[in-house]
């Protein structure tokens, strides 16, 4: 199960952001095995394709894709080394596949900044040295036990050391582990370190309620964060956190006028929502048919019975084949029928690598 963390220095609105997952959230009654912590929202990621199948199929329900936020409190100066939460708070991060860091871009004078003043980037790279920190202690340890195995001769020890070296010298000026230039086999080598900065990155900047429309392109700290995003390669979502719970509160309908009203599109959550979904590097196939419409979060590269997995492991298990035909091509057809008449329903063995909007169904030996 997919899970990106929020991180960020307290008080830039974190919790705010993250009640507003909670309340914006997934039907709980979609995941019964699932046993939620405090801490961990699901959303559903909006897909319109849904009702299109929905009303192709006349389905009795539509269960839009899903993954996980988990709020991780607790990052504070100094959490390398013990302060606060600390090591706890590290190892929470350890865990997720995707970091989603919150930055306070809104100036409130109600609202104290635990450094004093609004200076995003400053924020960033405080977290970003504890996280470079945390990420330098674990590489000295392993460093240190290669460096042994190489003495006694092991060969993959000592290509390990070189790549943990050349970390080492991007750490030491405070660099993150996703900016050093790795290629893949190298990038393999280190795998199981699970470092902190090499993990997918995206930055939250969090806006004043007044500013939601204009803030993307007229607010200078969001621009100062763009511009260090883009030097990471790293995505930058402008929300309105508090605008975002108020949202929430909202049904449906509510929203989308509210939405209108300010010129907006969609929320500053769903735009969360789907950059999160790109940075997890997730796709979605569907499944259609009068009791249920469905779409399916894997990770892009997924094969057939992988993804028939998500479904129900004995569909894995007892994998034939997969029909596919592409969404488009069916809405096009108008039915599986009329698709299939003209040769637009493939038959897929067990090597295809599934691909975005593939509705699909599934044939296995039970
Ligand atoms: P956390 O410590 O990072 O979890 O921050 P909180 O979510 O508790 O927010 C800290 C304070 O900032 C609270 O008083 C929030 O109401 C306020 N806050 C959060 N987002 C916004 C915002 O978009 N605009 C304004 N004006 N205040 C906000």
């Amino acid at each position: 199960n997919l899970e990106v963390g929020i991180v960020g220095l307290p008080n830039v609105g974190k919790s705010t952001l993250f009640n507003a997952i909670t309340k914006a959230g997934a039907e709980a009654a979609n995941y019964p095995f699932c046993t939620i912590e405090p801490n961990v929202g699901i959303v559903d990621v909006p897909d319109e394709r849904l009702q299109v199948l929905h009303e192709m199929y006349d389905s009795k329900k539509t269960t839009p894709a899903a993954f996980r936020f988990v709020d991780i409190a607790g990052l504070v100066k100094g959490a390398s080394k013990g302060e606060g939460l600390g090591n706890k708070f590290l190892e929470h991060i350890r865990q997720v596949d995707a970091v989603a860091q919150v930055v306070r871009c809104f100036d409130d004078g109600n609202i104290t900044h635990v450094e004093g003043s609004i200076d995003p980037i400053r924020d960033i790279e405080i977290i970003n040295t504890e996280l470079c920190l945390a990420d330098m202690e674990v590489l000295e340890r392993r460093l240190l036990k290669l460096t042994k195995l190489a003495k006694s001769g092991a060969k993959e020890a000592k290509a390990e050391a070189e790549v943990l070296e050349k970390i080492k010298a991007a750490l030491d000026e405070g660099k993150t582990v996703r900016s050093v230039d790795l290629s893949d086999d190298e990038k393999d080598m280190i795998k199981e370190m699970n470092f902190l900065t090499l993990k997918p990155t995206l930055f939250v900047a969090n806006v004043s309620e007044d500013e939601v429309a204009t803030a993307d392109t007229d607010n200078p700290h969001v621009q100062r964060v763009k511009e260090y995003a883009k030097t990471e390669g790293a995505e930058v979502v402008t929300i309105s956190a508090r605008v975002e719970s108020e949202i929430a509160e909202l049904d449906d309908e509510e929203a989308k006028e509210f939405l209108a009203d300010m010129g907006l599109k969609e929320s500053g959550l769903q735009k969360l929502i789907k950059a999160a979904f790109d940075l997890l590097g997730l796709m979605t196939f569907l499944t259609a048919g009068p009791d249920e419409c469905r779409a399916w979060t894997i990770v892009k590269g997924t094969t057939a019975p992988k993804a028939a997995g998500k479904i129900h492991s004995d569909i894995e298990r007892g994998f034939i084949r997969a029909e596919i035909v592409n969404f488009d091509d069916l809405v096009a057809a108008g039915s599986t029928a009329a698709a299939r008449e003209k040769g637009q329903v493939r038959l897929e063995g067990k090597d295809y690598i599934m691909q975005d909007g593939d509705v699909t169904y599934f044939r296995f030996n039970v």
